[in-house]
């Protein structure tokens, strides 16, 4: 398949490239899309054999469901059939943003997006692109990260053209993506929201909504967020996650990944805040790989604000591997 990548300006953008994409995507095409999470490989949620090329595309287990995203609170009644007052609160608050709504699902909504489950996820970003994207093709976005499964999501339109060149029919490059760790899934179904899957809004920013949330027991074996369970965010490399980076000496096969103090000597340093770790944790993992690095040894943040959602995707990139 040809891949045509296209540049677009987040802050300036072309309404006839734009359109362009819009086509591919009601055509039943697949276009890899940036957001402020992490880049997305997108489809019409309503056309069924468009989203089996997603799954094909990225090798992605059958049954792992999908994110559809859509551009206006509206859009919600396409997909969801029953919406608490809660949802529509938490949608006002954290929407366009790093926030996905599980709900009851419509029987419009195909079984292939929801890989047969009772539910629907949703969300609508915040990146202008991604926006405009989903306003101008009039429907849904069925989307995960734009990576071959199991491997580290990109957050860099050169590094989602590593993985789905060939695979996709469009690319967009708008620019890395701002977050870096892919977004928050809360499970609105039950009494009480619970967290599948941390991400940059966390369980005490829901709870100030909502009154309570929960971070879901064991993420690796949720059976509610069914991604959960695979292999995810792999280099070749083999990562090792550490409490004490001041303590880890590299040599000319191993690379240090760190934020706060910069410790030179190499090492592949993010800036001061965990916000700045977490926006090119993945950048570096797939940066380790191009640079023929044999083992990463990348600090693990606390558990606390965005963190909590680094800590996650580390410890799976690492297979729980901690010194
Ligand atoms: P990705 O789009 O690659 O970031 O993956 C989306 C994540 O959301 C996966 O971990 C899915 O298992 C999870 N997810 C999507 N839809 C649902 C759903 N209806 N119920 C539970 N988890 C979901
Ligand atoms: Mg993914």
């Amino acid at each position: 398949m040809n891949t045509e990548i296209i540049k677009i300006d987040p802050n300036d953008i072309d309404a006839s490239l734009i359109d362009r994409a819009a086509e591919v995507i009601r055509r039943g095409g697949l276009v890899v899309f940036p957001t402020e999470t992490v880049y997305g490989l997108g489809a019409n949620t309503f056309a069924p054999e468009a989203v089996a090329k997603i799954y094909a595309a990225k090798g992605r287990p059958a049954d792992n469901p999908l994110i559809s995203h859509i551009c206006s609170i509206e859009q919600v009644d396409l997909l969801a059939r029953e919406v608490p007052a809660a949802a529509y609160r938490l949608m006002e608050r954290f929407w366009g943003g790093p926030l996905t709504i599980i709900l009851k699902r419509k029987a419009s909504v195909p079984d292939i997006v929801s890989a047969g489950l009772d539910t629907v996820s949703i969300r609508m970003p915040s990146h202008s692109v991604a926006y405009e994207l989903i306003r101008r093709s009039g429907v849904p976005i069925a989307a995960p990260s734009a990576n071959l499964s199991g491997s580290p999501s990109p957050t860099t339109a050169r590094h989602a053209a590593a993985d789905m060149t060939g695979r996709a029919d469009m690319i967009i490059d708008g620019g890395d993506s701002l977050i870096g760790v892919e977004s928050t899934v809360v499970d609105l179904t039950g009494l009480s929201p619970v967290i599948l899957r941390p991400g940059a809004v966390t369980a005490e920013d829901i709870a100030s909504v909502t009154g309570s949330c929960a971070y879901g027991g064991d993420y690796a074996n949720a059976p509610k967020c069914p991604g959960m369970k695979y292999t995810h965010y792999s280099p070749r490399a083999d990562v090792w996650a550490v409490n004490d980076i001041s303590n880890i000496k590299n040599d000319e096969n191993s690379v240090i990944l760190t934020y706060g103090e910069n410790m030179g000597g190499g090492a592949f340093y993010a800036g001061k805040t965990v916000e700045d770790y977490a926006a090119k944790l993945f950048y570096f993992l797939r940066r380790a790989d191009e640079e023929g690095y044999k083992t990463v040894y990348a600090r693990l943040p606390d558990e606390t604000g965005i963190g909590i959602a680094v800590r996650n995707r580390l410890l799976k990139s690492a297979g729980g591997k901690v010194i």
